[in-house]
């Protein structure tokens, strides 16, 4: 028997998280049987407690898009029993139970050797956060940003996501801006790395099709009226690699920067991205981020309390990373 959070339809067709024990043979099928060592709490998970989005597709479930652990049983050549592995995404606390859980069993496709250096703690407190905050970087690099660009623009600073973006950037030499909605966190963010706080409401209003041209790159994890008025402000043939919507689904822009300054918007997806660039992402990860600055963004709550903590990480008050042990 082990702990896990388990998320139901009741009568009434709303989705309900309870904390539960369950039974290894409930476990749906998989050919790699992994004993969670630690999970964590990112935005989708906190809709999927909550029920504030459809973000589970089957019933039951449990959530945790990610989790870091180590092989119990694998019928995979790939896999061994003994071996650490971290997984993000692949439909994980969505259609397949996830990692809010003492053991997971999944596919052994999803999963990808934890690189040398890290702790099964670290890798969640990098979790799918900081591998997406990793993939928009790549996707920034890609399109040809280098340090001594020009400044680079994270939304959402504060936040998982861009708190990594923030201290990743950073490393790699960057100057980061930060935005925030959180005046209070400015040491926060100049702690991992920020040169300049941005408020929030220099990019809520109204904005213009084109206004000054402000930076070279952005990070964006809020969407909306943000990144409309962040695009009109990136600098001619810069990129904004774009993979929230912490802020709103929809996007009142202009083609204007992208057809008079040559800007590109990089989607940036972590669910379904291709296998080389999950372990090239888990590999830069590994190399760049610094561990004092990573314990420094993280915080630690016990799966007792995840589903009460799930509306305040929607409400954007909890700093940074949180990560749940389970073993
Ligand atoms: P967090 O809740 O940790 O961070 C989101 C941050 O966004 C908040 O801390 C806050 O930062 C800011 N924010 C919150 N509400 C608003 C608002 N109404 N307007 C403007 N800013 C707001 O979430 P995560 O970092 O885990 O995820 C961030 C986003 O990235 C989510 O939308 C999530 O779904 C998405 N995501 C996408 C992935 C993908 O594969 N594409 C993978 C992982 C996450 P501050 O207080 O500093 O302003």
């Amino acid at each position: 028997m082990f702990d896990a959070i388990l998320i139901d339809r009741a009568g009434d067709g709303r989705s309900h998280a309870a904390l539960t024990r369950l039974e290894r043979d409930a476990l749906p099928d998989g050919d790699v049987l992994v004993r969670v060592g630690w999970s964590t709490v990112n935005y989708k998970d906190a809709l999927a407690i909550t029920g504030a989005s459809p973000v589970v597709r089957s019933f039951p479930m449990v959530p945790g898009v990610d989790f870091s652990g180590i092989v119990e049983a694998s019928d995979s050549p790939e896999f061994a029993p003994g071996d650490r592995v971290v997984l993000n995404g692949w439909g994980v606390g969505e259609r397949h139970w996830g990692g809010l859980a003492g053991y997971a069993r999944v596919k052994a496709d999803w999963l990808v050797p934890l690189p040398g250096g890290l702790s099964l703690r670290r890798a969640m407190a990098i979790g799918t956060a900081g591998y997406t905050a990793m993939l928009c970087v790549m996707a920034l690099e890609r399109h040809g940003l280098r340090p001594g660009s020009g400044p680079v623009l994270v939304t959402g600073a504060a936040g998982g996501v861009g708190s990594i973006a923030v201290a990743l950037l950073a490393a790699l030499g960057h100057e980061v801006h930060a935005l925030t909605g959180r005046p209070e966190e400015e040491a926060f963010l100049r702690g991992l790395g920020a040169a300049e706080i941005v408020a929030r409401e220099a990019l809520s209003g109204e904005g213009r099709p084109l206004a000054k041209e402000r930076w070279a790159g952005a990070v964006d994890v809020v969407g909306g009226r943000v990144l409309g008025n962040l695009l009109s402000q990136v600098r001619y043939r810069g990129t904004v690699a774009a993979c929230g919507l912490a802020g709103g689904m929809d996007l009142p822009a202009t083609v204007a920067p992208f057809i008079l300054r040559g800007v590109t918007l990089a989607g940036v997806d972590s669910v379904m991205c291709p296998r080389p660039d999950r372990l090239e992402a888990w590999t830069r990860l590994a190399d760049t981020l610094d561990t004092a600055r990573l314990d420094g963004l993280t915080t630690e709550c016990p799966l007792g309390e995840v589903i009460a903590l799930a509306p305040d990480l929607l409400a954007g008050k909890v700093r940074g990373r949180v990560v749940v042990p389970l073993h």
